[in-house]
């Protein structure tokens, strides 16, 4: 049988995108999903209505062991680009929250795009399909697959992250990049909520379901960040934008830095109020913070909350203020890849080659997507990345 010139692995948003466009240049090009259905991270995300890129998109916006290795996918391959497919398609959006743009009516209709796409590529497509093995052989690859052996030029791993084992996640990515020698950056569950050792969350449960909006700041050294995004407590630790955004960069044993007035001086707020203020302190307190929030706060430091605020010490109102601006955290876990949205490590970078995701140690081997050592910031960056890298990708392999 005449070899494809490439078989992409994994019909999720990379895979998807990449086939298409491969297909689109010429290329006859095999798809491949063990899932019963196609790209189920992308039909789940943002709500059900895809965060599909952010409008802001930079190297900034990513984390990973080589910051700079994304930023040549991601110059050729931008949100307008995107943007101006998903409007030839007729699909309807809008921008959230500082640059995410969502679909209005729902994420399926990204997926109708993408298959629309491969269809114009001729794109063949096998699903459910396992691939049992890769091969190195003559002129390119051979794989195993449940509908029988398949010859390639080049192979295109789009096998996504490990998170949501449910729907179709698994490690295959990461072993066939081992299998070829290449090093992976250890994966661990990231845009994930953060849990605490039930004792020491104790005090805090009665506080499930507040949310507000709080500053963070998390990581260390070059990879220290600062977040302004609303946080929201649980009955097992802290979760919402803030904490996801937090968890990509939090290692086990690290505290994390929360302040509770987003920025806002408390401590300044409270001496002023304290000269003209006719209110208790725990009314006081609750003008700035879910009062829910502000009574828990009074009763840890021990504050009276039906004092009047002229009666109260300079001393106390610092405290009060430092201890809201300076909340340390110290989380023991996360909870794991059945809740993380990414998965963070992955395919070392040094390895693969920027502009066309090519393995440097496999000619005709690719990577692209999440099972990369490129991690996003929650808002539409993920699938920015998906994009760019499977453009990149497409853009290099060749026909036979
Ligand atoms: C709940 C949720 C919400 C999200 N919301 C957003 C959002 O709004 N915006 C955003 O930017 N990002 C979002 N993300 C992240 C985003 O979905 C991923 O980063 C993105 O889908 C990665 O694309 P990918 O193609 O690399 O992997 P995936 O889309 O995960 O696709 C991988 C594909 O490979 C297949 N596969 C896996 N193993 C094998 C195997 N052994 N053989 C054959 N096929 C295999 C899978 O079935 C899957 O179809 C969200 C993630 C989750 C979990």
């Amino acid at each position: 049988m005449r070899p494809f010139d490439a078989v992409v692995i994994g019909a999720g948003a990379a895979g998807l995108f990449c086939a298409a466009q491969a297909g689109q240049r010429g290329l006859r090009v095999l798809l491949i999903d063990h899932a019963d259905k196609v790209a189920e991270k992308i039909r789940i995300s943002g709500g059900g209505r895809c965060n599909f890129t952010n409008l802001d998109t930079g190297p900034a916006n990513f984390l990973s062991a080589n910051p700079d290795f994304c930023r040549s996918a991601l110059v050729r391959c931008t949100p307008a680009d995107f943007i101006a497919l998903v409007k030839r398609h007729g699909i309807a959006f809008h921008e959230k929250h500082r640059g995410q743009l969502f679909c209005d009516d729902s994420s399926e209709q990204i997926i109708a795009m993408l298959l629309a796409e491969c269809a114009a590529g001729s794109v063949t497509r096998w699903q459910p399909c396992a691939v049992a093995a890769v091969h190195a052989a003559e002129g390119g690859f051979e794989l195993d697959t449940a509908r029988g052996p398949v010859a390639a030029r080049q192979v295109v791993v789009a096998t996504g992250g490990l998170s949501i084992p449910k729907i179709g996640a698994t490690d295959f990515g990461h072993r066939l990049a081992r299998q070829f020698g290449h090093r992976i950056v250890e994966p661990r569950p990231a845009l994930v909520p953060l849990t605490f050792a039930a004792a020491d969350w104790a005090p805090l449960v009665p506080l499930a379901g507040v949310s507000l909006e709080v500053a963070i700041i998390a990581g260390q050294g070059r990879q220290r960040v600062r977040f302004v995004e609303d946080l929201l407590f649980t009955h097992r630790g802290l979760s919402g934008p803030a904490v996801l955004q937090a968890s990509t960069y939090w290692r086990p044993g690290e505290a994390l830095t929360i302040d509770l007035g987003a920025g806002q001086d408390l401590a300044a707020l409270l001496r002023e109020a304290k000269a003209v203020s006719r209110r208790q302190l725990g009314t006081q307190l609750g003008t700035w913070l879910p009062q829910r929030l502000g009574d828990a706060w009074l009763a840890r430091l021990q504050l009276p909350a039906d004092r009047p605020m002229a009666e109260l010490r300079d001393r106390d109102l610092d405290g009060l203020g430092r201890s809201l601006a300076e909340w340390q955290v110290r989380p023991d876990g996360t909870e794991g890849y059945r809740k993380a949205e990414v998965t963070a490590g992955g395919v070392d970078t040094r390895e693969l080659d920027s502009r066309s995701l090519q393995s440097r140690r496999q000619p005709g081997l690719h990577f692209i997507g999440e099972v990369v050592d490129v991690t996003g910031w929650l808002g539409g960056y993920n699938f920015q990345w998906a994009w760019a890298s499977a453009a990149a990708c497409a853009a290099a392999l060749t026909a036979g």
